[in-house]
C-alpha cells in the first residue's frame, strides 16, 4: 500500500503526536479533533486538563456507569469544580428527561462506551462540550452516538468530544484488558469493511487512513503475541494502540464497521455482560469467516431481502411497534443497483479475499491471546454459544446503519437465511 510522507509514520507515532491537521495524498485535509492525555498519574492533572475547556469552579455534570472509576475521578476534581454526578441512562427519552443544571458548562463521561454515548447525546442537546475519562473506545471521538430509542438502537449526529484523559495507574481487570485488546484487534474488520465499501459502493474514502487502521491493529496483535501477557508494558501497549485508533477514527467516517453494528445490535437484544470492545472482537472473527464464505461461493441469483419479514422481526425482538421499526429497515435496492454491487463483488473478489484471508489468520492468533486475558482463560465465553449471534449479524445492517461488506450482503439478500 502507498503512503504519503505525512502518513508513513502514523502507525509508529505516539498518540501525543496525533494532533493538528495535515494534507493527505487522498486530496483532503484530515484533522485530529480531540485533545488526549494518557499517562501515569494523569488523573492528578485532571482538574488542570478540564480547566482548558471550562474555568475552575464552574459546574460540571459527570455521567457515569462505573461507580469505582466515578469515585476516583470525583475525588480529583471536587475541590476545583462544582460537580453533579448522574448515573447514566442508555435510553434516548430518559436522557432527554435528565435535567442538567442551568449553569452546567461541561459534561464528563466516566465508565463504559454506554456512558460515553449517553454523555455525547445529552450534552449535544444543550450544546455543552464533552470530555471522556474511560477506557479508549473506537467510536468515542466520532461525530455520532449510539443510544436506544424504546429499546431500538439509533444513531444520532452529535458534537465530537473535545478532550480525553485516562490514567495508566488505574488497575485493569482481565475483562478490561480483553475489552481494550478487542477494540484494537476488531479494527482489522473495520479496515476491511471500509475498503470493501469503497470498492462496492464508491463514495468518499481515504485508503491511507484505512490502511493505517489495519496496520496498527495487526502490529498490536503481533506485539502482544510476541511479548506475552505478563509483559509489564502490556497495559500501555494496549491503551496506546486503542487511543491512536480512536483518534484516527474521530477524524473521519470510520466509526461504524460491521463489527460495531453487530455488537451494538447484540447488546440491545440480549441481556449481556460483555463490553462493546469484547463483542466487537467476537463478531469480527465470526464476520471474517462469513465474508469468505459469501465472497467465494456466489450464486448467480439470490432473492432480494424480505423487508417485511425484517420489519416484523425487528418489531417483535426489540419490543417496538412496526411503525417504530419502520425507520430501521433500509430501502430495497433496484434490480440495476443490486446487479452492479453483485458485479463488483465478483470483479474485486481477488482483492477482497486477499484481505479477508489475512484477517482470518490474524484473528486466529488474536483469539488465543484474547481468551488468555480472562481470569478463567476464556472459559466463560462459552456462555455465548447459547446466544443467537447470527440473528444480530443478519439484523445489524438495518438496525445500526453503516457501510461495508455486511451491509452490501444484506442488501443483496444474502443474510435473510439467518433470520429465524
Ligand atoms: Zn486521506
Amino acid at each position: 500500500m502507498l503512503y504519503n510522507s505525512a502518513m508513513i509514520s502514523l502507525c509508529r507515532k505516539r498518540y501525543s503526536e496525533l494532533r493538528g491537521s495535515y494534507e493527505c495524498d487522498c486530496g483532503r485535509t484530515h484533522k485530529f479533533h480531540t485533545a488526549a492525555l494518557l499517562e501515569h498519574g494523569a488523573f492528578k492533572r485532571l482538574a488542570a486538563f478540564l480547566s482548558d475547556f471550562t474555568p475552575p469552579l464552574s459546574r460540571i455534570v459527570l455521567f457515569y456507569d462505573d461507580e469505582s472509576l466515578m469515585n476516583t475521578v470525583f475525588n480529583y476534581i471536587k475541590k476545583d469544580f462544582r460537580v453533579m454526578c448522574v448515573r447514566t441512562e442508555t435510553d434516548k427519552k430518559k436522557l432527554e428527561l435528565t435535567a442538567l443544571p442551568e449553569d452546567a458548562k461541561l459534561v464528563l463521561a466516566v465508565g463504559s462506551a454506554d456512558a460515553v454515548n449517553a454523555a455525547k447525546y445529552r450534552a449535544c442537546i444543550d450544546d455543552l462540550p464533552v470530555v471522556i475519562a474511560a477506557l479508549p473506545d473506537f467510536s468515542a471521538f466520532g461525530p455520532r452516538c449510539l443510544v436506544r430509542e424504546n429499546g431500538l438502537p439509533s444513531t444520532y449526529v452529535v458534537n465530537r468530544p473535545v478532550g480525553y484523559i485516562f490514567d495508566l495507574d488505574v488497575e485493569l481487570s482481565g475483562n478490561d484488558k480483553a475489552a481494550v485488546f478487542g477494540t484494537v484487534a476488531a479494527r482489522l474488520n473495520t479496515s476491511l469493511d471500509y475498503y470493501a465499501a469503497a470498492l462496492l459502493e464508491g463514495g468518499e474514502f481515504c485508503p491511507y487512513l484505512c490502511g493505517e487502521i489495519g496496520d496498527i491493529a495487526a502490529k498490536t496483535v503481533f506485539e502482544v503475541e510476541k511479548d506475552g501477557l505478563s509483559s509489564v508494558a502490556l497495559k500501555e501497549i494496549l491503551l496506546e494502540a486503542a487511543l491512536k485508533l480512536s483518534l484516527i477514527a474521530g477524524m473521519g467516517d470510520f466509526d461504524r464497521g460491521s463489527e460495531v453494528q453487530c455488537a451494538f445490535t447484540f447488546a440491545a437484544l440480549e441481556d449481556c455482560k460483555y463490553s462493546q470492545g469484547e463483542l466487537q472482537f467476537l463478531f469480527s472473527s465470526l464476520l471474517a469467516r462469513l465474508f469468505r464464505a459469501h465472497t467465494v461461493r456466489r450464486k448467480s441469483f439470490v432473492a432480494p431481502p424480505d423487508n417485511n419479514l425484517r420489519l416484523t422481526q425487528i418489531a417483535k425482538l426489540f419490543g417496538v411497534t412496526e411503525m417504530q421499526a419502520l425507520r430501521s429497515v433500509r430501502r430495497q435496492l433496484s434490480g440495476k443497483e443490486a446487479a452492479l454491487i453483485e458485479y463488483r463483488l465478483k470483479e474485486y473478489s481477488t482483492e477482497l479475499l486477499e484481505k479477508i484471508n489475512k484477517n482470518i489468520n490474524l484473528f486466529r492468533i488474536a483469539f488465543r491471546t484474547f481468551k488468555r486475558m480472562y481470569d478463567d482463560d476464556g472459559y466463560s465465553l462459552y456462555d455465548l454459544a447459547g446466544a443467537d449471534l447470527s440473528l444480530s449479524i443478519a439484523l445489524a445492517p438495518d438496525v445500526v446503519r453503516g457501510r461495508g461488506l455486511l451491509t452490501a450482503l444484506k442488501r443483496l439478500g444474502d443474510l435473510d437465511k439467518y433470520i429465524i
